[in-house]
């Protein structure tokens, strides 16, 4: 099929790249010109594991092509995805400026029938408000004939995994009540749906809420043990097995239920902030996601708690080796990450910070810029060098094993605080270490 997506982010680019991979002739449109230049050279502007190999083989295919050029873009697609940003507003809810863009785009080139997918994450009511931003633009140009379907199919890929979750997803959420326009994206996504079942129909509405729900469901699980861990510590349990003891239960589950130091991510954050938004809007009190939220907020903060516990409250002369800045492990992401309340809060007080991240140094210092009190360093070992203590911010597989010789020979104090749990305190206390970590006591 002709396909166009709008948006060539985590989201957009993954899902263009996959659906070219499959056969479908995807064109990508962009309104960012270096990057839609760098795309058409095989250039990506993201880390994703297993993207580039993907992107290289469907350009040289011609099955994948990049441009700036929305009338094109209208032009070529049977389906035309919405995979733009919708970042949160200064009151929590969803910025849905660009998405709106995309469809005055869509209105105004548009010459026959179209079916339109909204894959950005977007508050309930957000397909009625594009197919009438669509319908009043197209009564402007006397093309109010031309039919349309507006379709919302939300993306539950995750950064890190995302070629794969989009390979191999877990379900495909459609949400219409056009027979049309279903079959369309049943035909789109049959590749997809060969091994068992995936698509799941329903209201456009109901899809629009699942988004959230999954997000907000998945939020509430990190702060709840976030909070657990917080309790644990004071009456000097160990966080770690009472995870075992709850995810043995089936009805629990043992994912998501590590505690650490707060959620981070383009996703989540905002995401619960918006459904926050859209219940208080419509009178609702929402009592759980706001605790949810109010929890991460404090979270972030929990390892310098325990950094000024340990050096005091006046960092000046410190330096902290971090290891650590994606949000998470296997990407370059460091939208809200906890690392970045973490260093903005040690420099505050005076800090400076030697970090390494495997994937994340340009784009922390595309944020950041150069600093005195920020040190980005080529290797972890090198990041240690004659630091303080260690805090440890994302759970990169490069981190789990650790030489506590090493790092105790390379620090000036062998000092741990880590926010990821990676270690046993009873091993680090018999290394020598200091070791502070969540929820579980200091041995
Ligand atoms: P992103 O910021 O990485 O990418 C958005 C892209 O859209 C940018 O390249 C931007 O230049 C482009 N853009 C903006 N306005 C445009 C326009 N008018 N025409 C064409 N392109 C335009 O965002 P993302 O992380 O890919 O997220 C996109 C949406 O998907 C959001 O609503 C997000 O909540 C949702 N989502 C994200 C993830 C994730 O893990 N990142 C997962 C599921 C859903």
């Amino acid at each position: 099929m002709n396909v166009t997506v709008f948006g060539s982010g985590y989201v957009g680019l993954v899902q263009a790249a996959v659906l070219a991979e499959v056969g479908h002739n995807i064109l990508c449109i962009d309104i960012d010109e270096k990057k839609v230049e760098d795309l058409k050279k095989g250039i990506i502007p993201i880390y994703e594991p297993g993207l580039s190999p993907l992107i290289e083989r469907n350009l040289k295919n011609r099955t994948l092509n990049f441009s700036t050029d929305a009338s094109q873009g209208v032009e070529h697609g049977e389906v035309i995805f919405i995979a733009v940003g919708t970042p949160p507003d200064e009151d929590g809810s969803a910025d849905l400026r660009h998405v709106l863009a995309v469809a005055e785009s869509i209105a105004i080139y548009m010459s026959e029938t179209k079916v339109i997918v909204n894959k950005s994450t977007v508050p309930v009511g957000t397909a009625d408000l594009v197919s009438r931003a669509i319908a009043d633009r197209l009564a402007t140009r006397n093309a109010e004939d031309i039919p349309f379907e507006v379709v919302s199919n939300p993306e539950f890929l995750k950064e890190g995994s995302a070629v794969s979750d989009c390979m191999r997803p877990d379900r495909i959420i459609i949400g219409t009540r056009s027979t049309s326009a279903e079959n369309a994206l049943r035909q789109l996504y049959a590749p997809f749906n060969r091994n068992h079942e995936k698509i799941i129909t329903m209201d456009v509405r109901s899809a629009e809420l699942a988004k959230y729900a999954a997000n907000c469901m998945l939020a509430t699980k990190i702060s709840f043990m976030n909070e657990m861990a917080q309790i644990a510590d004071h009456v000097g349990a160990d966080i770690e097995q009472v995870r075992q003891g709850i995810g043995s239960d089936p009805r629990i589950g043992y994912q998501f239920i590590y505690a650490g130091i707060g959620y981070g991510g383009s996703c989540f954050p905002k995401d619960v902030k918006a459904l926050i938004s859209t219940a208080t809007q419509m009178g609702v009190s929402p009592g759980i996601l706001n605790a949810v939220e109010e929890r991460n907020q404090t979270q972030k903060s929990y390892l310098l708690q325990k950094i000024t516990e340990h050096f005091g409250e006046d960092l000046k002369g410190k330096t902290f080796a971090l290891w650590g800045l994606a949000f998470k492990p296997n990407t370059d992401d460091m939208r809200e990450a906890p690392s970045r309340t973490l260093m903005e809060q040690l420099w505050q007080l005076g800090a400076k910070v030697q970090a390494f991240d495997p994937q994340a140094m340009e784009e922390c210092q595309r944020i950041y810029g150069v600093r005195e009190d920020m040190q980005l360093c080529g290797t972890k070992e090198v990041a240690l060098s004659g630091a303080d203590a260690l805090i440890i911010a994302t759970e990169w597989q490069q981190f789990k094993a650790i030489d506590a010789k090493a790092v105790i020979k390379a620090l000036t104090n062998p000092v741990i605080f880590d926010g990821r749990n990676l270690y046993e305190p009873q091993h680090m206390a018999e290394s020598g270490m200091d070791y502070y970590c969540v929820g579980r006591p200091k041995v």
